[in-house]
């Protein structure tokens, strides 16, 4: 009696995001809301999610810390 081993799937639901690839749906806001954050307009009103790779991107949210 073996059954083939069926790849399980992820309790949570992934969702498509274009700046980060998917989430979950508990993290929707950090992907979905706009943050205003201002100086850098590369990634001002980006989601939270999102990270610039502006060399002189001064936020906070958004700085890609790599
Ligand atoms: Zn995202
Ligand atoms: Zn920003
Ligand atoms: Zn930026």
């Amino acid at each position: 009696m073996n059954h083939p081993s069926v790849p399980q799937r992820d309790t949570a639901e992934h969702l498509p995001c274009h700046h980060c690839g998917a989430y979950e749906p508990a993290d929707q806001a950090r992907h979905t809301e706009p943050v205003h954050c201002g100086p850098c307009i590369t990634c001002v009103d980006k989601p939270a999610c999102f990270s610039c790779r502006l060399m002189y991107c001064v936020c906070d949210v958004h700085r890609y810390r790599g």
